[in-house]
């Protein structure tokens, strides 16, 4: 049986595609007000202004392509067990060949009823999508993105595979939005526990921190672990 691989992503794994991660002196959050648009209370007050922001956010995403890190995390699935776990609404993971993604935090591409009985998820693609858009009950279409306030998708899931996991690469994550933040103290049995970041933060316990790029840091550790397996075989 293969070893497996869990690679914990958030936004910094797609900084260098071009799309802006939250929390950087240039990112999102210093343009727009976090519960206008990112909260159940935004959409309800304006959900125009909520639709406006993620059309624009499609778009980015549309234009963005996968860099070295996305390229070489799927690469890892020729030689491990591999499941990528991301807080991303991006798609960059999937287009640069990974085959088993969970998307903790809703896909951007993809839009559900706001009725709460539906959960029929409808894929748009790189659309724009606009007030007045419904499901087939006359419900609102909303983004399937997970707001603050809403519960992430598959977490239980998403903490059972990190349990079994022999090793966990974090990569781009300020690891500051609960409950996903908590997901690499719950690795019990993996012996290579890396935590890749910009920031000058104490990683979780038991990670060795990387503090670099992504993509030039992602490759390194990904042939490493090529290497040690392909020894192995
Ligand atoms: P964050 O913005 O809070 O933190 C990003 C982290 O990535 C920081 O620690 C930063 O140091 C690091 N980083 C930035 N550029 C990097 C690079 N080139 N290489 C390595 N590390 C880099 O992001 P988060 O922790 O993912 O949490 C914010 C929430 O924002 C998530 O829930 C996610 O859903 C959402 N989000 C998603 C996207 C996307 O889909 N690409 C973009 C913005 C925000």
């Amino acid at each position: 049986m293969n070893e497996k691989i869990v690679v914990f992503t958030g936004a910094g794994v797609s900084a260098e595609s071009g799309i802006e991660t939250f929390r950087a002196s240039t990112g999102l959050w210093n343009n727009h007000n976090i519960m206008d648009v990112c909260h159940p209370s935004g959409w309800k007050k304006n959900p125009r202004k909520v639709l406006d922001f993620y059309n624009t956010r499609r778009e980015d995403v549309r234009k963005a392509a996968p860099n070295a890190a996305h390229f070489s995390i799927a690469e890892l699935e020729n030689f491990y067990d591999v499941v990528v776990i991301t807080q991303n609404i991006d798609n960059l993971h999937e287009r640069a060949g990974s085959s088993n993604v969970m998307h903790l935090h809703g896909e951007i591409t993809k839009v559900r009823s706001e009725g709460s009985s539906e959960s029929k998820l409808y894929d748009i693609g790189y659309r724009p999508t606009s007030l007045g858009e419904k499901c087939e009950s006359g419900f609102q279409l909303r983004p399937h993105v997970v707001w603050f306030d809403e519960m992430p998708l598959c977490i239980k899931e998403a903490e059972e595979h990190i349990g079994e996991a022999n090793k966990i690469l974090v990569v781009g994550t300020s690891l500051q939005v609960y409950p996903a933040a908590s997901l690499p103290n719950l690795s019990f049995i993996a012996h290579d526990k890396i935590f890749i970041t910009l920031d000058d933060v104490e990683p979780p316990h038991g990670f060795e921190l990387h503090k670099g790029l992504a993509s030039q840091l992602v490759p390194s550790i990904v042939d490493k672990w090529i290497e040690k397996i392909t020894r192995k075989l």
